[in-house]
């Protein structure tokens, strides 16, 4: 009997610098624009080979769905058709994103595993090709196959990698709440909603300008949870009063993150939020 691999691939988090609602299409779905970069919060899979030909998912949220439903349980199902693979699979999950945060948890699973996959088994695919793949599993996915800085638009399927965004500290706060991403555009009301400046928000990211970054950021679907949630401009407001230089929510929520360039002033904005919510993160940008 060969040898059996095993391999690990990480998967960090996103967080929306930007992220507009251009228009309804007709084919139900919302045109979108959108600033993604990720951080140095990550899930962490480990992908070995087992005797027999199943795919095994474990993971430490024993919420989880760990079948069909599971994204990375789709990724590799996708792999082991499309390419004909009767070898079988254990992926270890090793959760540390909060689960329907905003912060894209699911997808940068699924396109870890896709990038896992496609090294385990010397696939030979492209980024290009793992992304149109994962677009199968979740309009999230394509961008996570990439990570790094990078313009979306479409539904999330055309992905522009630029430059890295200028680096920083990133205090992440996730409310107790979850929010369903479907319930929130259905809010969406195209003669309402804000539009955040996505092209200023570019060019301040390719002149490496952390301020005028900071003050491009937005997101459409902001006001919208906010409505719902009002604890989110509570969390905004207090970022701002410790120091933040711009606070954001990140997706359709609930995760708020504040963006400061001195880790002091990321630790007061951390002791300010950790009493009044559970879950807060201090991270740093990832280049
Ligand atoms: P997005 O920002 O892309 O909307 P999110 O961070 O809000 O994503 P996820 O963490 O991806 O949300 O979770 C959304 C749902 O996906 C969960 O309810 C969960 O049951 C399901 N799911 C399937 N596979 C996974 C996985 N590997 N990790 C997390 N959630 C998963």
């Amino acid at each position: 009997m060969g040898e059996r691999m095993e391999i690990i691939e990480k998967a960090p988090a996103k967080i929306n610098l930007g992220l507009d609602v251009l228009h309804k299409r007709s084919d139900g779905y919302h045109e979108l624009e959108m600033v993604m970069s990720s951080v140095d919060l990550a899930d962490r899979l480990t992908i070995e080979e087992i005797a027999e030909d199943k795919i095994i998912i474990e993971t430490n949220r024993a919420f989880l769905p760990v079948d069909e439903r599971n994204h990375v349980y789709q990724a590799a199902m996708l792999v082991k058709e499309r390419y004909k693979i009767n070898q079988g699979i254990k992926v270890s999950i090793k959760k540390s994103i909060p689960v329907a945060a905003g912060l894209g948890g699911g997808s940068t699973d699924c396109a870890a595993a896709l990038r896992g996959l496609n090294r385990l088994w010397n696939l030979g695919l492209s980024l290009e090709e793992l992304a149109a793949m994962g677009m199968e599993v979740g309009t999230d996915v394509p961008y996570c196959v990439y990570g790094k800085t990078a313009l979306i638009t479409g539904k999330g399927e055309k992905v522009f990698p630029i430059p890295d965004m200028p680096q920083c500290w990133v205090v992440l706060v996730k409310p107790r709440m979850s929010v369903s991403t479907g319930k929130v555009f259905n809010e969406v009301d195209m003669n309402e909603i804000h539009h955040p400046n996505i092209s200023e928000l570019k060019s301040a990211i390719y002149a490496n300008d952390y301020t005028r970054m900071t003050q491009a950021v937005g997101n459409s679907l902001e006001a919208i949870t906010i409505k719902r949630h009002p604890i989110i401009q509570q969390i905004k407001d207090r970022m701002l009063k410790y120091g933040a230089d711009a606070t954001l929510m990140s997706g359709s929520g609930p995760t708020v993150y504040a963006l400061c360039q001195q880790y002091s002033r990321a630790q007061r904005i951390y002791n300010g939020l950790k009493g009044f919510c559970d879950e807060v993160y201090i991270v740093r940008t990832l280049k």
